[in-house]
């Protein structure tokens, strides 16, 4: 009730969302809304509420996935992501508003949790993936996350950065890994690495600990049985930077060794990409746009909130991201019909344009 309350604005506009979503026809002018793309990360199993790997928040529940699927097929009209950009691109869009599932990152409980789910409902997401983390460990937020959350250390004094941060109890490593993230975002592939092993050498986790870190992502395997039942797969990166932040050469490399691989792995077109967004930094913009053109990408998903308009840019989709906060069906729903544009609420730094 209270968020309604607070709300009445979103809540007028998000009834005239599902009024949209559930009328015979979208047409009208440019700006109706085509259709919404939900972005998730991980999904568990119910009992597991927090591991050090990963933000409790970008973890759903099994449970909560199916909840949100079966309400999605009701009210709304699933698409697989090619299919969407084609008719949206084409101005085709029918009775329905459209959604489409995609997740970031590869992490393997997508196909133990979430494709299962996707199958009995029939729904093709499409999986973004980092491709270097494939069969390997999760992307380096992710590393660092979890080597900060696992240490048994008090302090960590970190000579390639010249810092020295607390982790002694669960703030100061929240807050360590934050300033982390921060500093290392601005780095490539490599400072990041030699930055990481100095973060692992001093955090001296036991190697039963750091086994922890192994399984956690897709295996090529997973990633050719989930194309096998229907599902989309698209590049995440090969190594999961914030594009912007790395020289152009760099962020180049990125966009078409993750395709390359990916195409010569499954033996099919790789065509749609989302960029990593390791924080709220400002993670695409036009050189980056024009780069995935060039590399033969034909859309690009940000994580910008917001629902896919007819005219809005492919190398901009804005998505909706689905955290374990809209456990509730009614702040699903909400989270998903309210339309949002302001975006970014922080930005710690431009990067190159
Ligand atoms: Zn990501």
């Amino acid at each position: 009730m209270e968020i309604f309350l607070a709300f009445p604005k979103s809540l007028v506009k998000q009834a005239f969302f599902l009024k949209s979503c559930l009328s015979p026809t979208l047409n009208g002018n440019d700006r109706n809304i085509s259709g919404v793309i939900l972005q998730y990360h991980s999904v568990v199993a119910e009992k597991k509420s927090s591991m050090a790997y990963i933000s409790p928040s970008l973890s759903v529940s099994a449970r909560d996935f199916d909840k949100q699927m079966l309400f999605m097929k009701k009210y709304y009209q699933p698409q697989n992501l090619t299919n969407f950009i084609k008719k949206y691109k084409d101005n085709a869009i029918g009775h329905r508003c459209i959604f489409v599932v995609s997740f970031d990152d590869g992490y393997r409980d997508n196909y133990i949790y979430a494709l299962p789910i996707l199958k009995k409902y029939n729904i093709q997401a499409i999986f973004y993936l980092t491709v270097d983390c494939i069969d390997k460990r999760p992307p380096w937020p992710s590393e660092l996350r979890f080597l900060i959350y696992k240490t048994n250390k008090t302090l960590l004094n970190l000579s390639s950065l010249s810092v020295s941060l607390l982790v002694d109890d669960a703030a100061n490593k929240e807050s360590a890994y934050n300033n982390l993230k921060k500093m290392m975002v601005r780095m490539n592939c490599s400072g990041r690495e030699s930055v990481l092993s100095e973060i692992s050498r001093k955090a001296a986790l036991k190697i039963s600990d750091m086994k922890e870190l192994d399984g956690l992502m897709l295996t090529w395997k997973d990633v050719h049985e989930m194309r096998a039942q229907g599902m989309e797969i698209g590049s995440h990166t090969l190594s999961h930077p914030s594009l912007p932040f790395i020289s152009l050469d760099e962020a180049d490399k990125e966009i078409r060794q993750s395709k390359d691989m990916l195409e010569r792995a499954l033996d099919a077109p790789v065509e749609h990409f989302s960029y990593p967004n390791p924080g709220d930094y400002l993670n695409f913009n036009k050189t980056l746009k024009a780069l995935l053109e060039e590399a033969g990408y034909l859309s690009a998903a940000t994580s910008v909130p917001g629902h896919v308009h007819r005219g809005d840019d492919p190398w901009a989709l804005r998505r909706k991201g689905i955290y374990r906060t809209y456990s509730n069906l009614a702040s699903f729903n909400f989270w998903v019909g309210r339309e949002t544009s302001q975006y970014p609420p922080v930005i710690y730094g431009r990067g190159r344009e």
